[in-house]
Order: structure tokens, then C-alpha cells, then sequence
């Protein structure tokens, strides 16, 4: 639990907004394989009003050029899963490592609070990248760009959404309500673990608890004199969050409240 709680909450911020990272062809950068873009004006006019937006482009980074040849993702016999060239079967996988090792460190640093990525990509899918049955007797498994699966195993408690689910109410609230759940807490322990801060902040979140089942708000009534795991739990019990009026008025709550109103 240490170590998720140091990656995403310990760092020091000077963010004031939450910070997003998005593919970047969604801000409309020129950066795909055929020099185009793909704007997306929820993205980049919406979420850019109330958050700051840190543009990735993975594959430009593993240094394939614009334009470039289109890339798939194929499973090899021990399962691994590579990046293959579509025209020239060029094995890019290797390619991807040092950009993760830059960028999980740079997101880490720079305190995100969650990631817009592109859908259906095989880099920065978050869960829609149609993967081919291998026999082709199946429809395609939607499953994870290689990026973006990596950027989910190192920050497991931190929104991940596409374009595409930003137009969907419940995939949206989600998504902004772990954001600014993550964004508020950071602001609480920016002087590290506080039990004083966590009592403070827990006595005037109820709009936050009421989004959430019951268990949840047990679960956390009984962690207050622990604020690592009360973090870790409230982050991981915002997933079961569901009551769409409830959650309206957390993100409300959320995005207004002063970080002087939430701390000692
Ligand atoms: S989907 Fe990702 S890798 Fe592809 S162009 Fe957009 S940012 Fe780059």
C-alpha cells in the first residue's frame, strides 16, 4: 500500500488545478501515423477549462516518425504482447520502455489525477483496443494499448477514460469524481500523513461519503486514525460510487471547496 500511496499522493504539488495527461492528437497536435489529428472539442475545449492538460503521443516519443507506418498489437507464443509494424512487421516493443520509464516518472512528479486517452488505439487505448482473435474464429477482445496499460498497473487508483466515454454520463462522472477526489486529497496531506487533516476533511465531506454504498462509509469511518489506508480505501471505493445525484454533488463539492476548508 506504501507504495501506491507514494506514487500518487506523497509528491509535491504545485498544481492548482487537477493536472490531466491526454494523447495528444485529442488536443489536436498533428501526430498521428498520417500527419492528421484527432480533436476532440470535450476534451480539448471542456476538460481543458477546468484542468491542465499534459499532452503524450507515445509513438512519436518511440521516435516512428509523422508519418508512420500503422502498428497492431499481437500476443507471442508465451503470451507477451508486442508492437508490430502493420506494413513491415517491425517489432517496435523495445522502443516503448525508455518513454515509460520518462513519463511514469514525469506524471508521478508532476501529481496527475487521471488520464484521457485516445480510443481504440494500440498504444493509448484504455480498454477499447479491438484485439484480433488469433484463430479469427472470434470477434476482436477490446483490451489495453500497450501505454496505457502500463500507465494503469503503476497508478491503479487514478481515472482513466476515452474521448468517446466522456460523452456518457456515468463513465464521466466516474471519472471527474476519482479525479477530484484525488486532486482534494493531495491538497489535504501536502504536508504528508495527517490525522488531524484526514478528521477535518472527513467531517465536511459528506457529499463525497453519500455518493458511495454503505460499506464504503463504514469502511472508512473505522480508518481515521490512518490516513494511508483511509486514502488508499476511499480511492478504491469511489469506483462503487452510483447514485448519479449523489455524485453530482461530491463533484460539486469537490471542485469549489478551498483547500483551506478541507484542512486544519
Ligand atoms: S493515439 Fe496516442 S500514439 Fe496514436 S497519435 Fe494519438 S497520442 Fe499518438
Amino acid at each position: 500500500m506504501d507504495s501506491t500511496w507514494d506514487r500518487i499522493l506523497l509528491h509535491p504539488t504545485n498544481a492548482s488545478v487537477p493536472r490531466l495527461a491526454v494523447s495528444s492528437c485529442l488536443l489536436g497536435n498533428p501526430v498521428r501515423y498520417d500527419g492528421s489529428d484527432k480533436k476532440a472539442e470535450t476534451v480539448a475545449t471542456a476538460m481543458a477549462y477546468h484542468c491542465e492538460l499534459q499532452p503524450v503521443c507515445p509513438e512519436v516519443e518511440m521516435n516512428m516518425g509523422v508519418p508512420r507506418e500503422t502498428i497492431r498489437i499481437e500476443e507471442d507464443h508465451r503470451g507477451n504482447r508486442l508492437l508490430l509494424g502493420n506494413n513491415s512487421n517491425t517489432d517496435y516493443t523495445a522502443r516503448l520502455q525508455p518513454v515509460l520509464d520518462k513519463r511514469l516518472q514525469e506524471f508521478r512528479e508532476l501529481g496527475m489525477s487521471g488520464f484521457i486517452f485516445k480510443a481504440r488505439s494500440p498504444s493509448c487505448a484504455p480498454g477499447s483496443y479491438p484485439m484480433p482473435d488469433p484463430d479469427g474464429s472470434d470477434d476482436p477482445a477490446p483490451t489495453y494499448g500497450l501505454f496505457a496499460a502500463a500507465v494503469r498497473d503503476h497508478f491503479p487508483l487514478l481515472p482513466m477514460i476515452d474521448e468517446e466515454q466522456l460523452h456518457d454520463h456515468r463513465p464521466r462522472r466516474l471519472f471527474n469524481l476519482r479525479m477530484y477526489a484525488h486532486f482534494r486529497l493531495r491538497q489535504v496531506f501536502q504536508d504528508g500523513p495527517s490525522t488531524d487533516a484526514l478528521r477535518a476533511f472527513h467531517a465536511v465531506a459528506e457529499p463525497l461519503l453519500n455518493a458511495m454504498p454503505g460499506f464504503c462509509r463504514t469502511d472508512l469511518s473505522a480508518v481515521l486514525d490512518d490516513p494511508r489506508t483511509y486514502c488508499h480505501r476511499l480511492l478504491g471505493c469511489l469506483r462503487e460510487a452510483h447514485d448519479a445525484e449523489a455524485m453530482d454533488a461530491a463533484i460539486k463539492f469537490l471542485r469549489k471547496a478551498p483547500p483551506s476548508s478541507l484542512s486544519v
